[in-house]
């Protein structure tokens, strides 16, 4: 009725006139309402046409997106305007029906290949409510019909996930083992879409950790059985080089340079017994005294050789830190004795212990030759060494630096390095300091 409201309103008005004229003139009026009539039906015929253009643009343009170059929009001359308006309907309303079926036809293709995705795919609304996830999703992540519409973060429970849940970083990913799968380990990442809406993958990566598992345990097994032969045939080398007699001059070099090798294979095999112990180990963890730990590091011969005079220890901190008495030990006096390796013979080298803020900090400064631009982003990879004619003529494996790393890493801490070619070089490891 409400539609036809301002018709009505219209018409009385119109009437009401016709009956002002008729009480004024005393006449009219029978003429009024014919011309009210005319009037009326014109303005309904005007409409009425303008409704059939629509249909008939709104049907054109149906059949032209489906390629469908029937005839039936052409008008009929002879069917009425409302056969025609009746027309057009129908094939408005048969379009419309074809493109519903359409659509759940390309909405159900689409369902079938996430749910056999090999990932596992979950939509998280907003709040990380579980809005829909694929088939893999209920085998790896364990999700069942019912936990529609339940927040993800009380049907995975495990603290680095919720982490990973809240925080949402662009293009963080976590690893962890499958809630209901043994010996599963997945991949998660999260991707924002739309409006407050996330999609989960989670992607299985079990293969790569047990590839990185078998070469672990290949390295750390290859270390261990190299160390008993090595020890044998450096106990020989040494009664052969403190036998009494003179050895003829070849014999002795040889002796110097297989020594020498020896050595060096010695030193490698230990370092990477501790580089396999850093990524498969447990860490037992004590308060340790640094200032003390780096006090006893820079007095030892290993360190000190003939190096005394060089070292200044800054000490300005007395914090003691939790951690890895071993480990930290390896660190530090892996990066005291790069410092005093690659930099000249008489130049200082400073070992400051201090905190800022936020962080309890240890600086190594030297100011040796310093690292190139390009090296400092490798230079602590596995084995690598930049400069590799200065680095022959200085003692070392190139696993210095990545069991620094490990180490760091291991106490989520940080390792910083600034270097300039010619002007040295500073190591800056940052522990953060709980709140
Ligand atoms: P390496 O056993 O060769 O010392 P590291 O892993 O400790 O192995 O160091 C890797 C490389 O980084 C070194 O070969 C050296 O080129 C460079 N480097 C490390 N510390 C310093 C430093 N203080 N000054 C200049 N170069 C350094």
């Amino acid at each position: 009725m409400r539609f036809w409201k301002k018709d009505l309103l219209t018409l009385s008005f119109a009437i009401l006139c016709s009956f002002g004229i008729q009480s004024f003139t005393g006449q009219y009026l029978q003429e009024s309402f014919l011309f009210i009539a005319i009037c009326y039906s014109l303005r309904l015929i005007f409409q009425v046409t303008q409704l059939e253009r629509s249909l008939r643009s709104d049907n054109n343009n149906n059949n032209n997106n489906n390629n469908n170059n029937n005839n039936n929009n052409i008008l009929n001359p002879r069917n009425s305007i409302w056969e025609e308006i009746q027309q057009h309907i129908f094939h408005a309303d048969k379009a419309n029906k074809k493109r519903q079926k359409k659509l759940i036809r390309i909405i159900k293709k689409f369902s079938k290949s996430t749910a056999a995705l090999p990932d596992a795919v979950v939509v998280l609304g907003k709040k990380n409510t579980v809005d829909w996830f694929n088939n893999t999703a209920k085998v790896v992540l364990g999700l069942k019909k019912k936990d529609k519409g339940q927040y993800i973060l009380n049907i995975i429970h495990s603290p680095e996930f919720i982490n990973f849940i809240q925080k949402k970083e662009e293009g963080a990913v976590l690893t962890i083992p499958s809630p209901t799968q043994e010996g599963i380990s997945l991949e998660i990442k999260i991707t924002a879409y739309g409006k407050n809406s996330y999609l989960l993958v989670a992607h299985d990566i079990s293969y790569l950790k047990n590839i990185e598992r078998m070469r672990k345990d290949f390295v750390d097994n290859i270390s261990h059985e190299l160390r008993t032969p090595l020890t044998v045939l450096k106990g020989y080398l040494e009664t052969l080089e403190e036998m009494d007699e003179e050895h003829p001059p070849l014999l002795a070099h040889s002796l110097q340079q297989m020594k020498k090798q020896s050595d060096r294979m010695q030193y490698l095999t230990d370092d990477l017994l501790l580089l396999a112990n850093l990524e498969t180990g447990k860490s037992e963890q004590n308060s340790i005294d640094i200032a003390a730990l780096l006090k006893t590091i820079c007095q030892e011969s290993s360190v000190l050789n003939e190096n005394k005079e060089r070292i200044q220890l800054i000490r300005e901190c007395n914090q003691p830190l939790l951690g890895n008495l071993k480990e930290l030990h390896s660190a530090f006096s892996n990066l005291i004795t790069n410092a005093l390796k690659y930099s000249p013979k008489n130049s200082a080298v400073t070992v400051r212990w201090y905190k800022d803020k936020e962080h309890l900090i240890l600086d190594v400064i030297d100011n040796g030759e310093g690292i190139s631009r390009a090296d400092l982003p490798k230079i602590t990879e596995r084995f690598y060494r930049a400069d590799v004619k200065r680095t022959q003529e200085t003692r070392g494996t190139g696993l210095g630096l990545s069991i620094v790393k490990h180490v760091l890493v291991r106490h989520h801490a940080q390792l910083k390095i600034t270097s300039q070619l010619g002007k040295g070089s500073t190591f800056s490891c940052l522990f953060k300091i709980d709140p």
